[in-house]
C-alpha cells in the first residue's frame, strides 16, 4: 500500500500546481517510511561541485557580512566550505584564501614575531593591537629566542632591546621541536604537540623547520580549546576546502580568478544576481577553459531553461535563487524571482534528467541558495538540492565579519545587508549588480541586523542536527537515499493551507519563549 490515497509525488504534485511559485510553507511533506535508527546515524554528506565533497550539505554565502577567512576555516571545520565574497582588492581577497589554507587545527601558522634589536615598546604595542604575547625572536629567519609578557614590564623595560629581555635559544631547546618530528595526521599531530608540550613544563611549543626557522607554534591555551573536528572537509594535501567569488566583469574576473587559483582556492563561484547572462556565460567559458581543474558555481537561476544553459556552458553547479533572501529586495523592484521551493525542484529535476540523457557523471549539484530560516526550510530544499546556502543563518554568529549591535532591549545583535544594499554596492559589489554609475542606482538589498547565534562551533552543530531530524523523520539515512526517493516519486507532499500554516505555527499561548537562536 502506499503511504497515503491522498499525497501526491514531487512531480504530480508540482505539475498539478503549474504557474504557482511555491515555497518552504506551502509544502507537507508525509513520512513515507518507518524510522528505525537514531537521527546521529543520517549521513549528511553531499557535493557542493561536481568534484568536490562535502560533509555537510550547506555552503556560505559570498557576502561581506559573512564568508571572510574566519567564518571559512569554522565552517570547514563543521564540513561545508564558505565562499570568500569579492567586496574587496583582490590582493586581499587572495590572502584571505591563503590564511584559510594555511589553518593547521590548534597550531598558529606563521605566528607574529619580532628581531632581537626592536624595541619592548613595540612588543607591548602588538599586544594591545592583538591581544598576542608571545613573539618568537627571529634574526634572519632563524630563530633566536622567545618574549612573552612575563619577560618583561610595559612600563620599566620600554625602550630596553628585545635582545636583553628574551629567553635566548639555548635556554628554550626543551620546547623547540622540528616539523618533520610531529606525525602528519591531524590527531595524532595535535596530541604529540600536547605531550611535548606537557615534558616541556612550558606554556608554548615552538615549531622549526630543518633551518631552524619558524614554522608555527602551539600554545597550551590553544591545546586546552582545541576540539577535534571529525567533519572536517580537507584537500589532497590536508587544507581545508575553501571558495572564493569572482564578478560577471570579464576582465575583473579573469586578474581576481589569477591570484584566487594561485592562492589554493578549491573552487570558484561566479556571483551574480541575474544569471543566465551573455557577461556570466563569456567568465564561466573563460575560467573553464583557463582552469580546467578549479570547479565552478554558476548562477544565480530560478528557471530550469537558465539552469540547463550553466551546464552547457560549462558550470559545475547550478546556485538556484532569485529575490529570495532575507535581506534581498529584487522582488520589489524587479521581475525573474521566482519562490524558492519551485525554483529548487524545478531546477534540480531539470539538471537531474539532462546529467542522465547526456551522460554527464557525476552529475552538476545544485545548490539553493537563500530564503532559509529554519531547520524546516533546510530540510525542505534539500529534498530536491544537493546542497543549501545560507546567508543570515550564519550573518549571526561570532566568527561574521560585521560589527555587535546591542538594540534597546540590550540584545545582542549583529549587522547584516544585502550585496545588493547601497551600502554593499558603493563598497564594491556593484559587479554583481552590473551597475556603472549611481546617479540611478536602484537597490536590490536592505541594511539590517539578526540576532547574536553564539560561535560557529555550538551553533552550527545544532543547524546539523536539525537537518539530520528532517531526514531521520522521513526515514532516509542519507541524502542520496532521500533525492533517490523524491526523484523515483516515493515521497508524496501536499499543499498546506492558509490554516495549516497557522496550525503549524505556534498558537493559543498567552506568550512563549524560545530557547534557540532562531527568530
Ligand atoms: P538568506 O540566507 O539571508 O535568506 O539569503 C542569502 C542570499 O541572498 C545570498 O546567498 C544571495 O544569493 C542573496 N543576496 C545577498 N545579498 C542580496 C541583495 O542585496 N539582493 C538580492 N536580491 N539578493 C541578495
Amino acid at each position: 500500500m502506499s503511504t497515503d490515497p491522498f499525497g501526491l509525488p514531487a512531480r504530480e504534485f508540482f505539475e498539478r500546481f503549474r504557474g504557482e511559485s511555491l515555497t518552504f510553507d506551502d509544502l507537507c511533506v508525509l513520512q513515507p517510511r518507518t524510522i528505525d535508527f537514531g537521527a546521529q546515524e543520517v549521513d549528511l554528506s553531499s557535493r557542493i561541485t561536481r568534484n568536490i565533497r562535502i560533509n555537510t550539505p550547506l555552503v556560505s554565502s559570498p557576502m561581506e557580512d559573512i564568508s571572510e577567512y574566519e567564518l571559512a576555516i569554522a565552517v570547514a571545520l563543521q564540513g561545508f566550505p564558505a565562499v570568500i565574497h569579492y567586496n574587496m582588492p583582490v590582493k586581499e581577497q587572495a590572502e584571505q584564501v591563503r590564511k584559510v589554507k594555511r589553518f593547521e587545527n590548534g597550531f598558529v601558522i606563521d605566528p607574529i614575531t619580532l628581531g632581537p634589536d626592536a624595541t619592548i615598546a613595540k612588543a607591548v604595542e602588538i599586544r594591545s593591537d592583538t591581544g598576542i604575547s608571545t613573539l618568537p625572536i627571529t634574526d634572519g629567519g632563524r630563530l633566536v629566542g622567545l618574549l612573552t609578557k612575563n619577560d618583561y614590564s610595559g612600563r620599566k623595560h620600554a625602550q630596553m632591546k628585545i635582545a636583553e629581555r628574551m629567553v635566548p635559544l639555548e635556554r628554550l631547546k626543551h620546547q623547540i621541536v622540528r616539523v618533520d618530528a610531529l606525525p602528519e595526521e591531524d590527531t595524532a599531530r595535535l596530541s604529540r604537540a600536547n605531550d611535548l608540550l606537557l615534558e616541556s613544563h612550558a606554556g608554548v611549543l615552538l615549531i622549526v623547520n630543518g633551518s631552524g626557522q619558524i614554522e608555527s607554534l602551539v600554545t597550551r591555551t590553544d591545546i586546552e580549546k582545541n576540539e577535534a573536528f571529525p567533519d572536517s572537509i580537507k584537500d589532497r594535501h590536508k587544507s581545508l576546502v575553501v571558495g572564493a567569488a569572482v564578478t560577471t566583469n570579464p576582465e575583473q574576473s579573469r586578474e581576481r580568478a589569477a591570484e584566487l587559483v594561485a592562492a589554493g582556492v578549491d573552487f570558484l563561484c561566479i556571483d551574480s544576481s541575474h544569471g543566465n547572462s551573455a557577461h556570466e556565460q563569456a567568465v564561466l567559458e573563460y575560467l573553464k577553459a583557463e582552469y580546467p581543474d578549479i570547479d565552478v558555481i554558476y548562477g544565480n537561476v530560478a528557471t530550469a531553461g537558465g539552469a540547463i544553459r550553466g551546464i552547457e556552458w560549462g558550470a559545475d553547479a547550478i546556485r538556484v535563487g532569485k529575490g529570495v533572501g532575507s535581506i534581498c529586495s529584487t522582488s520589489q523592484v524587479s521581475l525573474g524571482t521566482r519562490s524558492q521551493i519551485t525554483a529548487t525542484y524545478s531546477c534540480a529535476r531539470a539538471v537531474r534528467e539532462y546529467c542522465r540523457n547526456k551522460g554527464i557523471e557525476p552529475s552538476v549539484p545544485v545548490i539553493s541558495d537563500g530564503g532559509y530560516g529554519t531547520f524546516g526550510a533546510i530540510g525542505k530544499g534539500l529534498l530536491f538540492a544537493d546542497a543549501v546556502m545560507l546567508g543570515s543563518m550564519l550573518a549571526g554568529t561570532d566568527e561574521a565579519p560585521s560589527a555587535v549591535i546591542y538594540d534597546r532591549q540590550g540584545r545582542k545583535l549583529k549587522g547584516y545587508k544585502g550585496m545588493g544594499s547601497l551600502e554593499a554596492v558603493l563598497r564594491g559589489s556593484s559587479a554583481r549588480y552590473d551597475v556603472e554609475t549611481f546617479d540611478d542606482y536602484v537597490a536590490e538589498g536592505v541594511v539590517g541586523t539578526v540576532r547574536s547565534k553564539g560561535p560557529v562551533s555550538r551553533w552550527v552543530p545544532q543547524i546539523k542536527t536539525g537537518i539530520r531530524k528532517c531526514l531521520q523523520s522521513l526515514g532516509y539515512r542519507s541524502l542520496e537515499e532521500l533525492h533517490e526517493a523524491v526523484f523515483s516519486d516515493a515521497v508524496l507532499i501536499e499543499r498546506m493551507s492558509e490554516a495549516g500554516k497557522k496550525e503549524a505555527g505556534i498558537h493559543d499561548l498567552v506568550e512563549y519563549r524560545r530557547d534557540l537562536p532562531l527568530d
